[in-house]
């Protein structure tokens, strides 16, 4: 089976007023296919055709000689990630342990955004800012172009997309309103407690195992 396109979690103007529906028509309907597409062709007749996306970012991750390869897989699964990260309407958050590490790491939720934001708008060019966690740490990052933290084998918790595509139409040049909207009225914090609570059950078996 080749790799699919998922569906949008929710209708193309579900989002509004926060992100468009053009928006979402053009950057789900013609980059994302676009980037599942390339992907397909690629692996087409190859030893990965029937390999999961995910097993394809991190077989060809730090090969230059599949930097294409990698470069399509990679934006393809950051895409499906980041439409699972919102909801209309977003909600309020974070919540559960992942606002305790939150505040633990960050001193309070309004810093944590704050530190989500500030290294969303400090990003140069194009790429992507994450939540991730790595032995029980939580932390903020961003990283360039189709870069993702599955390929170092951290686990991302919530990403947002800091190529132009993602905002322009509707922000223009202001990443900083459309990061403030994202993570005040578009994230879906209760899908980011789960992922990590998905993480702490699975890094608890993997230490037992051992
Ligand atoms: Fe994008």
């Amino acid at each position: 089976m080749p790799i699919a396109l998922p569906d949008l979690p929710y209708a193309p103007d579900a989002l509004e007023p926060h992100m468009s529906r053009a928006t979402l028509l053009v950057h789900h309907g013609k980059h994302h296919k676009g980037y599942v597409d390339k992907t397909n062709e690629l692996i087409a007749s190859t030893a990965l055709e029937k390999k999961s996306l995910e097993d394809i970012v991190h077989e060809t991750a730090g090969d230059p000689s599949r930097v294409e390869l990698f470069n399509s897989a990679a934006q393809a699964w950051n895409h499906g990630f980041f439409w699972t990260c919102m909801k209309p309407g977003g909600s309020k958050g974070p919540v559960g342990e992942l606002a305790e590490k939150a505040v633990d790491a960050y001193g309070s939720l309004e810093g944590f955004k704050k530190a989500f934001a500030g290294a969303a708008v400090a990003h140069f060019g194009s790429g992507w800012a994450w939540v991730v966690i790595k032995n029980g740490k939580l932390s903020i990052k961003s990283t360039p172009n189709a870069e993702t933290p599955i390929a170092s084998g951290e686990r991302p918790l919530l990403t947002c997309d800091l190529w132009e595509h993602a905002y322009y139409l509707d922000y223009q040049y202001r990443r900083l309103k459309f990061v403030d909207a994202f993570l005040n009225s578009l994230v879906n914090w209760e899908f980011v407690a789960e992922r990590l609570a998905a993480a702490e059950v699975e890094a608890k078996a993997a230490r037992s195992a051992a």
